[in-house]
């Protein structure tokens, strides 16, 4: 009898040319968080972002979005706004660096952060004599959020954006590729992200002068003297050379990733789309999404569950939606601006299996528990 192999959310795929980088740094003996597949991942990134903004490699996305708040200056007693639906990795920087996170809602057509409420929140803040030291916006599950009005809102108010773009790698915006649309990008190589290092993250930057700085806090902020002299609190976030060389061959089949992952958006799609009652988050013009998770809205919590259920019953996974932040226990004293939308999809909303490296068997195997589900 042949067994059943568990089926997951998004796992990593490596393509043909990992293993040879990773065997040069082997045999050259570059084992250490600097080497030649540094230098080479941070131009990969860089010529793939159209070549005009600086890229640091980090030990992962959420070291990359501390040393943005770093660099932008955010300290203890800050105020940052963030986009309340999200993982968690995008706010808790916030609190490492001694501010509070407030809090903004989604609107619908992205699902990420509303402008008209960033507005009343920044317009809010001001008036209470504390004006907000940095916006994290997200694109969420790759789908890009509204760049052109939160940037002309951050623009209005001087306020820096970070972009978060840890899901999002791929993705673009008006022509533009997700991780350049504002003041400074990160993205994420984890390992369920759309490429991965095993672990890792990217800085995007527009100065050299910022990537240094980035890299000198990066590195233990060691000063420049014979001996070990630090004038300022270090970090050791440097990514490994070993990594690099993972991310130099992802990097190579990084068009690919995104072609499978929006192959399989089109199949739930297509297969789904007679069901009335399963609708999908379509692209606004001019957004594409890398569609690094193909997400689900669904009637009710109640049909949510058993549809989640029966996919874990075969072994499969899937996952609500993120629970947004302002829902969190460990945010409950932060304040927030909503609206309700992220508590709704967090309620209805349902991740499904999104590997690149799922085969035409696994869909057929997830769509089937699906449609048994909503048949009954
Ligand atoms: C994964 C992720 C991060 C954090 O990236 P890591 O590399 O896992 O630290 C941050 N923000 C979002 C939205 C993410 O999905």
């Amino acid at each position: 009898m042949l067994t059943k192999t568990k089926i997951y959310l998004s796992s990593p795929h490596m393509g043909t040319s990992e293993q040879k980088y990773v065997s040069e740094a082997f045999d050259t003996n570059w084992i250490a968080p600097l080497g030649p597949h540094v230098d080479g991942f941070e131009n990969d990134i860089k010529s793939y972002l159209g070549g005009k903004k600086e890229v640091a490699v980090l030990s992962s996305g959420t070291a990359s979005i501390h040393m943005a708040l770093k660099l932008l200056g955010v300290t203890r007693g800050d105020e940052v706004l963030c986009q309340s639906f999200t993982f968690s990795a995008s706010a808790n920087p916030i609190l490492y660096q001694g501010a509070s996170p407030i809090f903004i809602d989604s609107e619908r057509d992205t699902w990420n952060m509303c402008p008209e409420l960033l507005e009343i929140a920044i317009k809010d803040r001001i008036e209470k004599h504390k004006k907000p030291k940095a916006i994290i916006a997200v694109h969420l599950y790759g789908m890009p959020y509204k760049a052109n009005e939160i940037n002309a809102i951050a623009n209005k108010y001087d306020i820096p954006v970070v972009e978060d773009s840890a899901e999002a790698l791929g993705s673009t915006y008006f022509g533009k590729t997700c991780g350049m649309l504002s003041d400074m990008g990160i993205i994420s190589f984890n390992g369920n992200k759309i490429i991965t290092t095993s672990g890792g993250g990217a800085l995007v930057v527009k100065t050299k002068e910022l990537k240094e700085k980035a890299v000198f806090y990066a590195t233990q902020a060691r000063d420049n003297a014979a001996h070990y002299e630090h004038s300022s609190i270090g970090y050791n976030y440097r990514m490994s050379n070993v990594l690099a060389g993972i991310g130099r061959g992802q990097m190579e089949v990084l068009d690919d990733r995104v072609r499978a992952r929006r192959q399989n958006f089109e199949f739930y799609k297509k297969h789904l789309s007679e069901f009335k009652d399963i609708t999908f988050l379509e692209e606004p013009d001019n957004f594409f999404s890398n569609r690094w998770i193909t997400c689900i809205e669904t009637p009710s919590f109640e049909l949510r569950e058993k549809i989640r259920l029966e996919l874990l019953k075969d072994d499969i996974e899937s996952r609500p939606l993120w629970k947004p932040m302002h829902m969190q226990p460990i945010f409950k004293d932060n304040l927030h601006f909503s609206n309700g939308i992220s508590e709704d999809l967090f309620q209805r909303g349902l991740c499904l299996p999104s590997g690149s490296n799922l085969t035409q068997d696994d869909l057929s195997r997830i769509l089937n528990n699906i449609t048994k589900t909503l048949k009954l």
